[in-house]
Order: structure tokens, then sequence, then C-alpha cells
């Protein structure tokens, strides 16, 4: 007997060739975070599936069959794939940190804002131009924590609490996830990031930030970036419980 249905947008985190005529597919979307789910016939070219095979950074429209223990996917009307990103090395590689991310960072919880957030990412490493792939990154790396509910603690002790100027030079400790202040050290020392005042207005602007075209203004500053860019990585592979590869990405 088959279950409830409904229509989700989604864009595919991974895909696995299953039997002559199927796949198993990974879908990020909005209602249900992340979901494995079995296309029956995806890989034939039917009603239900007329892009045929599904795959990697493919966006559209899933049909969801409600099962027992999760969902069916029964249909897919694909609306984009990113397809001008494969013809750009530093573009794909970029886009695939993202979708590694996703997959690695993401389970079947809905996390709100977070399909918006890689949609529009892949779009502006599609579109943007390739100098400013590394600034839109850091944005979505930073944003990626924020909806994960990792956001680094930027204004005030993760200990104490008490208030860091914004003025002032500052230092976060990675494993605590914020801010440290001179009275709380201890121990932390020698995993401490310094942060400069621009780096810490620049992670305020990034988190607010609501178009990724935005990001390589606010990270204009060199040694701003510099310095976010190790420790974002930092951050969001904690998060994932594994260290993330260094990108060569092009500078301006
Ligand atoms: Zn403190």
């Amino acid at each position: 007997m088959s279950g409830a249905r409904e229509t989700a947008q989604a864009l595919v985190l991974s895909v696995q060739s299953w039997s002559n005529s199927s796949q198993i597919v990974r879908l990020l979307t909005e209602a249900h975070g992340s979901i494995s789910v079995i296309a029956r016939g995806s890989r034939r070219m039917t009603s239900d599936f007329r892009y045929g095979p599904l795959d990697v950074m493919q966006w559209g429209s899933a049909c969801l069959e409600k099962q027992s223990d999760g969902f069916r996917l029964v249909g897919f009307e694909a609306v984009g794939s990113f397809a001008r990103l494969a013809a750009h090395h530093e573009r794909l590689l970029a886009a695939f940190d993202v979708i590694e991310i996703l997959r690695d960072g993401t389970r079947a919880v809905s996390q709100p804002g977070l399909l918006r957030l890689a949609l529009e990412t892949l779009a502006a490493f599609e579109h943007g131009e390739v100098t400013t792939l590394e600034a839109v990154l850091l944005r979505f790396e930073l944003q990626f924590l924020i909806l994960s509910g990792r956001a680094p603690h930027l204004d005030a002790c993760v200990h104490c609490g008490r208030e860091a100027p914004a003025p002032k030079p500052a230092r976060l400790d990675p494993l605590q996830g914020g801010l440290i202040c001179r009275t709380c050290l201890r121990g932390s020392a020698d995993r401490l990031v310094p942060l400069s005042p621009a780096a810490r207005a620049a992670l305020h602007g990034l988190a607010r930030s609501a178009d990724p075209r935005e990001a390589a203004a606010m990270l204009a500053d060199a040694r701003v970036r510099a310095s976010l860019i190790p420790l974002l990585r930092m951050l969001v592979g904690l998060s994932l419980d594994h260290p993330l590869p260094v990108l060569a990405l092009s500078r301006t």
C-alpha cells in the first residue's frame, strides 16, 4: 500500500546506482533536512523521472512518498543543475566543498534556511567572478555554522560572559566555539586564534548578509580574509568531526 505523497524542493547531495533501474539518493530538503531515499526506476526515462537519472547538484521538485521508516522518491522534476560549474575547475572545487559539508554535516532534521543558503551559494559560484569564490565560501561556512546551532560566540567570553568590546582585539578558542577573555585563558592559550576588530566586524557582516554577492566586499581586506579562512575551515571541520582540505582558490 502506498503512503501519503508530498512535494518538496530538494537539492541532490549524492547518488548511488542501485539495481539496473534505480538509485539511492541523498536529498537536502527544507522540511525534513537531509534524507536518503530509494528512487525506483529513476535510471529509466519514465514520466516520473523524465530528466533521466538524478545527479549531484541537481535541484528541483521531489515527490516523496511516506513510508513507515522514511520516504521513497517517486518522482523528480528537475529545475536546474548548476551545469556551468562543470566548465571551471575552481568553481567546481568550491561547489563540491559545499556539497561535502552538507553531506557530512546534515541529518534528517529540518534546518530552516539551509536549502536556500545552499542554492544561493551554488548560484553565486556559478555566476559570480572567480575571485569572489573564496569570500562566498566563507559566508556559506559561517552561515552553515549558525544554522547548525554552532555559531561562534563573538561578543562575549564563552566562559564567564564578560563582554568583549568591539574596537579591541580578541582571541577565539575554536574548541570552545567563542571568544575567551584574559581571565579565563587557563590552559587554552596555545590554540587561541587572534581576531582583529576588523575580522570580527567582517564575521558579523557575513553572519547577517542576505546575499552571497555581498561577501567579497565585506572581505575586501586581504589580512582579514587570510585570518578568517583557516578559522572558519577549522570551526566547520570541528562541527563535522573531520578536518577540511585547504582549497587553492583565486584571489584578487
Ligand atoms: Zn572569561
